[in-house]
């Protein structure tokens, strides 16, 4: 308890504005039931201050939750930082114009195109929106997988299956294409979705179509936590069934093949199909819905059990191999997760174990996909370790970033065990300072002058990083020669620092990501030591950066963090 209330308090004291911001800034919404104690007591004190005593009182009935949220244990803990370079992300897309919306009906055709949302939610209910997410559109083909899990869950697997295959298809959604035993290739072309909804249909002889979907469409409201009321979209349903006649020759095609479900009339099994793609939400309730899948099937805000774990684990295979149209094999490939598109411009994806998250933008790719939702995956991955196969790397993944807390926890043991091999003589140790100390120095010269801040950082890093602070007057010194020798370049014309560059480049093989990333963070930190990055300076990162095999997207977060902290710095010294 004390050190929970310290990691609140000031000398002794706190107040409930103070507590109310760490919980915000640990991505937990005022909302979260499972804080509503402790978030209405807090309301109810206004300014007064709070001591040790009071505080234990106050947080007592939802101590645990309220100990895991200040205490940064939730499975992202640098939630700001994470929300800072999702920003990066999202901005970076949205200078994306290509594509088309949807044009077959007219509710698609006339939605504004410019719109551009990203929702997220963890598996620990820590939640994140920029931009459009609470737009309504229909969710079109993300209804799909849904509709699987639940024919799965009651009408089970096996039925199922005998009706609709789980390979995936090539071909276009629309196909009307089977598998030679004639079933459909999966719940996620239309042909398997519509033989998914004969399925669920045929189960509910007493009820028609849209009763059924009602069923369904709680089914998605318990998914998200009620996030938001679901609703359902009259003008898109009339729309598709005046323009289904591409369906209705799939649905002929599996009546006449292997028949249908327990003899179910082909018009219910339609009407569900196209209700289920009528039904609306926004990506915020989408991103919650995708988390309670990447939680195994219980919803991280209200903590109930949705679905079956088995029942998810079906529905996340079926999504990785058919869930992106006929770019699915791409897409996994690029992406490596679980995602389901529809045409309004949704798409729903799960990391799992860690967050869903669903993005909306009308622009369509020539798949069906949604541009900015395609990118956005892209770029994400790109950047951070979420692509399932990224867990192969074996420290290895160019530097991406991994926000969990159990990969943060191990960085810092790496980091302590870096500092105690170093003071006792681990050559691997060894290197890794050699070369800190080699980039520093050089970074140090880049504008021509040795300036004290900048010496002050560099034993301060030392100090730090790895366990002994040298006296600043040796890295001058340090510096000094180094400058002389940059005076006169090497025989074949090149200077030091490409001699630099070129170790960095042979070594990198050798390096693990912990000691490339503390390599370029210790040359960072010296750039930024007098409170700003020189354009010298910044070239001269870039280059060390990319020695290091740290490029692109990854070292374009890596340079927001540290203009952050800059940022952040100056800001306390005024
Ligand atoms: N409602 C569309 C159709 O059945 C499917 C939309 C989609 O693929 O998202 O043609």
């Amino acid at each position: 308890m004390q050190a929970l209330f310290d990691s609140v308090s000031e000398n002794g004291t706190t107040d409930a504005a103070r507590i109310q911001a760490r919980l915000i800034e640990s991505g937990i919404t005022v909302d979260d039931f499972r804080l509503r104690t402790t978030i209405d007591r807090l309301a109810a004190l206004g300014g007064r201050p709070i001591d040790q005593e009071s505080f234990a009182a106050l947080v007592g009935p939802e101590l645990m939750m309220v100990n895991r949220v200040l205490r940064r244990q939730l499975v992202i803990p640098d939630w700001d930082e994470f929300c800072c370079d999702i920003q990066t992300v999202y901005d970076h897309v949205a200078l994306d114009f290509t594509g088309a919306n949807a044009n077959y009906i007219p509710i698609l055709r006339d939605a504004d195109p410019e719109k551009w949302g990203v929702a997220i939610c963890t598996v620990d209910g820590q939640r994140m929106a920029i931009g459009d997410v609470d737009v309504y559109h229909s969710i079109q083909s993300v209804s799909k997988p849904l509709t699987y899990a639940y024919a799965l869950d009651r009408e089970g697997a096996d039925f199922t299956h005998q009706f609709v295959g789980v390979e995936p298809s090539g071909r276009p959604f629309n196909a009307l294409d089977l598998l030679p035993d004639s079933r459909p290739f999966n719940p996620c072309v239309n042909a398997g979705a519509i033989m998914t909804a004969g399925v669920v249909a045929s189960g509910w002889p007493n009820k028609n179509a849209r009763e059924i979907t009602e069923d369904i469409m709680n089914l998605w409201s318990a998914l998200c936590g009620g996030v938001g009321p679901m609703r359902f979209s009259e003008q898109t349903m009339l729309s598709e069934r005046e323009t289904a006649h591409n369906n209705f020759a799939i649905a002929y095609l599996l009546q006449g093949g292997k028949g249908l479900p327990r003899q179910v009339d082909l018009h219910k099994m339609l009407d569900l199909y196209l209700s289920c793609c009528s039904i609306e939400m926004t990506a915020n309730m989408l991103s919650v819905a995708a988390a309670t899948l990447a939680n195994g099937g219980v919803c991280p805000i209200t903590c109930m059990e949705i679905l079956p774990t088995d029942v998810v684990k079906k529905t996340l295979s079926v999504m990785q191999a058919a869930g992106m149209y006929d770019n699915a094999g791409v897409f996994t490939l690029e992406v490596g997760l679980p995602a389901k598109s529809g045409v309004a411009g949704a798409v729903m994806v799960v990391v799992p174990n860690l967050m869903g998250f669903a993005t909306f933008s009308p622009r369509l790719d020539p798949y069906g996909n949604s541009v900015r939702g395609v990118a956005f995956c892209r770029e994400l991955v790109e950047r951070f370790t979420f692509h399932v196969y990224d867990s192969l790397s074996g420290g290895h993944t160019g530097c991406k970033r991994d926000p969990r807390a159990s990969q943060l926890q191990r960085k810092q043991r790496d980091l302590s065990d870096l500092r105690w091999a170093v003071s006792l003589g681990d050559r691997y140790a060894a290197k890794v300072r050699d070369l800190m100390l080699a980039c520093m120095i050089d970074i140090t010269l880049a504008d021509g002058e040795i300036e004290a801040p900048e010496l002050v950082t560099m034993a301060d890093t030392c100090a730090e990083i790895m366990g002994e602070r040298p006296d600043p007057e040796e890295l001058r010194a340090a510096a000094e020669a180094r400058q002389r020798t940059n005076a006169a370049p090497g025989a074949a014309g090149t200077s030091p620092f490409d001699e630099l560059l070129a170790r960095l480049r042979e070594e990198r093989a050798r390096l693990d990501d912990n000691g490339r990333e503390l390599i370029l963070e210790a040359a960072f930190r010296v750039a930024c030591a007098d409170g700003m990055i020189e354009p010298e300076e910044d070239s001269k990162l870039r280059d060390l950066a990319g020695a290091l095999g740290i490029t692109g997207g990854v070292l374009e977060l890596e340079i927001g963090r540290f203009k952050r902290q800059v940022a952040g710095r100056s800001a306390r010294s005024n």
